[in-house]
């Protein structure tokens, strides 16, 4: 059901990051990631990509169908998958890899593969090379026809400068995104990954433009949405004035969840929480308020 607000339907369909619930997508870990999902109001999960050989696609197909809810699909590639690089067997690895991620997309019936999808999600030690930044354009230009075939977008997330060095803004991302030239590429924005590079999230908002098809609503320190120092409010009413559509998903870990792999790759140093579904509750809680909150000070305008 959409949300209704003072001047109608509030469009943005909400979301959770799997990651909130689970640290894998075995058959117990997915039933209980999308069904605690659903069971809050969620209107979809993002599950991070997986071999689709290596899961029991059909599964999770049923579980989303009997849950009513989407799904989307991300993934950060690797240090041996890096696209955004001039070797050549390394960056055949990471177009083989986003070509599964699609797959999988594809046989769970999303239509969204977003996330650290042309470029390493490492610390470089170095700049990208010209070289590097083309080779990543040109692998995304093949992804980005591949996976229009099944009706899937491919999404940009720009990261901090620790976690990437090709795509830092929101300015530099939008530019990007129309090199590539690809009508079925957008720019995913992560509040948490702003925050660190932009001068405040609506100018974000303003700088992705006509591109921005995605949103990670993450908190400044990763923990409960609305307990860090992130301005929420002016980003929700840029994303109004904006007319933003698209799906806003609650980002968020804790090593009360993940395994210890996990913990190293994205940094999880310490637990902002304990119960995945206090997280998710109050983070859907929240969103809800914001969008209500932005559409009726744009009215009142
Ligand atoms: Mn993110």
């Amino acid at each position: 059901m959409p949300r209704s607000g003072e001047s109608g339907v509030v469009p943005n369909r909400l979301g959770v990051h799997a990651g909130v619930w689970v640290g894998d997508w075995s058959p117990g870990s997915a039933r209980y990631a999308i069904e605690s999902s659903a069971e809050i109001g969620y209107d979809l999960i993002e599950i991070p990509a997986v071999d689709p050989r290596e899961v029991d696609v059909a599964r999770t197909v049923r579980l989303l169908d009997s849950s009513g809810i989407d799904a989307v699909v991300s993934l950060a590639l690797g240090a041996d998958t890096d696209i955004n690089t001039e070797d050549a067997a390394t960056s055949a690895r990471g177009e083989a890899l986003l070509g599964s991620a699609v797959d999988f997309a594809r046989d769970i019936g999303a239509t969204y593969v977003g996330g650290v999808t042309y470029s390493a999600m490492v610390k470089y030690t170095h700049r990208a090379t010209a070289a590097s930044r083309e080779n990543s354009l040109a692998v995304l230009r093949r992804v980005a026809r591949k996976a229009g075939e099944s009706g899937i977008s491919i999404g940009i997330e720009y990261v901090n400068r620790y976690e990437s060095n090709l795509l830092n803004t929101a300015a530099q991302t939008a530019l990007f995104i129309a090199e590539l030239g690809a009508g079925n590429v957008v720019l995913h924005l992560d509040t948490f990954h702003a925050n660190s590079e932009e001068t405040n999230l609506a100018s974000a908002v303003r700088d992705a433009g006509s591109r921005l098809g995605y949103i990670h609503a993450s908190e400044s320190h990763r923990g409960l949405l609305g307990t860090g120092i992130l301005d929420f409010a002016g980003l929700f009413r840029q994303l109004a004035e904006s007319d933003y559509r698209g799906p806003i998903t609650f980002e968020s870990f804790s090593g009360a969840v993940h395994p210890a792999t996990t913990v190293g790759t994205i940094g999880i140093w310490r637990d902002p929480w304990t119960d995945p579904a206090l997280a998710a509750r109050e983070a859907h809680a929240f969103l809800t308020a914001q969008l209500a909150a932005a559409t009726q000070s744009i009215d009142a305008a």
